[in-house]
């Protein structure tokens, strides 16, 4: 309890892990997700349960929560600390043995790298979808995910690069392409969901078919001007939201725009400038 406290005033969202490095089962109440789950799931239900119910989905930075009666009661049979990665505004790459790990070497910049039972775990900063087996031993843990906390690990944490994301755009072409058919739909999935978007006034469909046309428009520059479509998408979701009480989740937005954009050509980093500015442009 004393670490998650640390971790939670650092604004780390913790959880308990009891005997088997899994999540403790949910209440009678929650059982089966009969109370509807937690408003940050993916199905959001109105569930207030205060005991460590719904896995990644209770761990939270509240430390009355996290010091309360029935946390102390699985404090004190738990095994280890999770946290969310995604809720910390981190992707965590989850190396499970040795091939994995030198795949990371050659491929993956260098960030902050925790060592594991057999493996690694590649500290990224920012959100992104999670995946497993996006490749042998590799598994993506970032949002509606946790990651066992082993210490903070050796050093800088560098932003999530296009290969994680490219992997994660792949692991879902892959899961979503019909059995012998040919896929059908339009791309990857995208990292903007109802769960980040907690202050937005619009509907899901809203927003998912504003920023499916703006990725649209921004692949469709395959040869020239990506990037300033890229600034005009951002701009214009972003308008979208400006009578939002917010949050609306624009930076998940933003990076759905910064892949679309990487995927045609435009360099990363410049990518990311369009779509911030873009982004500010009607804030
Ligand atoms: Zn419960
Ligand atoms: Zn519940
Ligand atoms: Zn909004």
């Amino acid at each position: 309890m004393r670490t998650a406290l640390e971790l939670a005033r650092a604004g780390v969202p913790v959880l308990p892990l009891r005997a088997g490095k899994v999540p403790f089962g949910n209440c009678p109440a929650c059982a089966g997700s009969a109370c509807g789950g937690r408003p940050n799931m993916l199905a959001a239900g109105p569930c207030r349960c205060e005991r460590v119910c719904h896995a990644w989905a209770a761990a939270t930075t509240d430390p009355t929560v996290i010091a309360s009666p029935s946390w102390a009661w699985a404090w004190a049979r738990a095994v280890a600390v999770a946290y969310h990665p995604g809720g910390a505004g981190y992707t965590v790459v989850d190396l499970d043995d040795r091939d994995a790990i030198e795949w990371a070497r050659a491929t993956l910049p260098p960030t902050r790298v925790v060592a594991t039972t057999r493996g690694e775990h590649w500290i990224y900063r920012g959100a992104t979808r999670s995946a497993n087996h996006v490749r042998p031993g590799v598994d993506i843990k970032s949002r509606m995910a946790y990651a066992r906390w082993l210490g903070p690990g050796t050093g800088h944490t560098a932003p999530v690069p296009s290969a994680v994301r490219a992997l994660l755009d792949r692991e879902k072409q892959e899961t979503t392409r019909p059995p012998g058919g040919v896929d059908s739909s339009s791309g990857p999935q995208n990292t903007w969901t109802r769960a980040v978007a907690t202050g937005c006034r619009h509907t899901e469909r809203y927003v998912q078919t504003g920023l499916e046309r703006g990725l649209d428009i921004v692949r469709s520059h395959t040869k020239t001007g990506a990037g300033s479509s890229a600034y005009g998408v951002a701009a214009f979701l972003a308008k979208q939201h400006t009578r939002c009480p917010g949050p609306c989740g624009l930076d998940a937005l933003g990076e759905d725009i910064v892949s679309a954009a990487v995927t045609v050509g435009v360099p990363e980093p410049y990518a990311r400038r369009a779509v911030r500015n873009g982004l500010h442009a009607s804030a």
